[in-house]
């Protein structure tokens, strides 16, 4: 079917549903509330608890009666609910994200200064568009550690910038692109030496500490201008770190969604054990304690499954039961690049959820999975009566695609995975975008998977 034909059958109009609006406004308040890994991860046991979660502590002793929980790990998170029945469990429904972007991260010599500029030193974190983070205000956002060792969350509001060089002494920069040299090109700038500009008493007050209890920190830079709902019919929002908070954010309102269902009660149906994980360090490869490639999501569902009583052989059956959904952003297709995207895969934004394939295992979907993704969306579709379309994305064969956390945990656990995510523009742009009806889809596929 050709674009044009494919537009005729859908019809030319569309406007955004109001429950759509509700669930990007409440995506804009997360986004906002979480400028750092670590502040997201707060987020979603902030939530989740008060929606009847109870937080858990991974050194004391895991819990084992029935109801839902919540715990976070540094920059990650991770939700569950114990069913009542548990005899006839066939497994875990996993639906993971990743709460880390790419950006700039403080160094711990962080005190730089130039021709009467205060400055600080950052090291680039993931594979940031380095062109974006230019002629925009900046804070810093992550966690304070103090003498004791007690973690402070802080974020700084807007101290910084990284400013453009004048075209005037730059004449082909629209011509050639702009270029930045990492290393000394990227300082942002905090302030003017003459003004007593000092990084150390801007992050001790961003942590309301003293500065001589500061000892180190995980900072990350962020964009501070409000996320905006755009478009000539609001179907557009720009917004930071929509990769990969946009996915964190629907898995946690399916899992509200879960609880406010009564799913925790004696008489549910569920028959598998919902468990949601937003990991950290996507970004950089996921080779961390928090990251989908280190122990994490293992760590727990082997402590489910001991607190169940399983033994060994139980506990492989669970894994064989086990489905895992990896939501994370999506390549939409780009109206100024069409060439750089497969001509039979074009995602578009607000044309709903997209599946990830990839011939070489850089996402994790199988045939399988990809039936199981169109089941759940008609069964999601029937209950909220309205149509929730799915689209393919394959890329070009010139263009090697990313990968995401869908392959490391299939490959780390042997778990049935399908890479999906809502399709987005200027991915790893300091602002991102997306429709602004294709989140709330994500969410009520997530909590489709989590009860059918
Ligand atoms: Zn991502």
């Amino acid at each position: 079917m050709t674009d044009t034909q494919q537009k005729a059958q859908r019809g030319d109009f569309r406007s955004v549903p109001a429950t759509a609006k509700a669930h990007a406004q409440d995506l804009i308040e997360f986004v906002q509330a979480s400028p750092s890994s670590f502040h997201a991860a707060t987020q979603v046991v902030e939530r989740l608890a008060k929606a009847g979660a109870m937080v858990v502590d991974e050194a004391g002793q895991w819990p084992s009666a029935p109801g839902a929980y919540v715990m976070r790990r540094d920059g990650a998170a991770v939700a569950w609910i114990v069913p009542e029945k548990r005899d006839s469990l066939e497994g875990f429904r996993i639906v993971g994200s990743h709460t880390d972007s790419p950006g700039f991260r403080v160094k711990p010599y962080p005190a730089a200064a130039s021709v009467g500029y205060a400055q600080v030193a950052v090291e680039v974190y993931g594979g940031a568009l380095l062109g974006s983070w230019t002629d925009r205000e900046i804070e810093f956002a992550g966690r304070v550690i103090d003498r004791e060792g007690k973690e402070h969350l802080a974020r700084t509001g807007p101290v910084a910038r990284i400013p453009q060089l004048a075209i005037h002494m730059n004449r082909g920069v629209n011509e050639e692109g702009l270029k930045l040299h990492r290393q000394n090109e990227t300082t942002p700038v905090i302030g003017l030496e003459t003004f007593g500009a000092d990084i150390f008493d801007t992050i001790a007050a961003a942590a309301d500490l003293d500065r001589d209890d500061i000892v180190a920190w995980d900072l990350i830079s962020c964009d501070t201008q409000p996320p905006r709902i755009f478009g000539t019919h609001g179907e557009l929002l720009a917004c930071a770190r929509l990769d990969n908070l946009l996915s964190v954010h629907s898995s946690l309102v399916a899992f509200e969604a879960l609880l406010a269902d009564g799913l925790t009660s004696p008489d549910t149906t569920l028959h598998t054990v919902p468990v949601m994980v937003a990991f950290d360090h996507e970004e950089v490869g996921s080779a961390t304690t928090t990251g989908a490639a280190g122990p994490l999501l293992s760590d727990v569902l082997t402590r489910i499954a001991v607190s169940l009583g399983c033994d060994l052989e139980r506990t492989q059956q669970l894994y064989r039961g086990s489905v895992c959904l990896s939501a994370d952003g999506a390549h939409g297709v780009h109206p100024n690049y069409v060439g750089e995207h497969e001509p039979g895969h074009r995602p578009q934004l607000n044309e709903g959820p997209v599946i990830k394939i990839n011939a070489n295992q850089r996402y994790a979907t199988t045939a399988a999975g990809q039936a199981e993704v169109i089941r759940i969306a008609r069964a999601a579709s029937a209950r909220i009566g309205q149509d929730i379309p799915v689209q393919s994305f394959v890329s070009a064969n010139h263009k090697p695609c990313g990968s995401t956390i869908g392959p490391i945990t299939a490959t780390r656990l042997g778990i049935d995975t399908v890479d999906i995510g809502a399709a987005m523009l200027s991915m790893h742009s300091a602002r991102e975008m997306c429709g602004t009806v294709d989140p709330w889809w994500l969410a009520e596929l997530s909590r489709e998977f989590w009860v059918s």
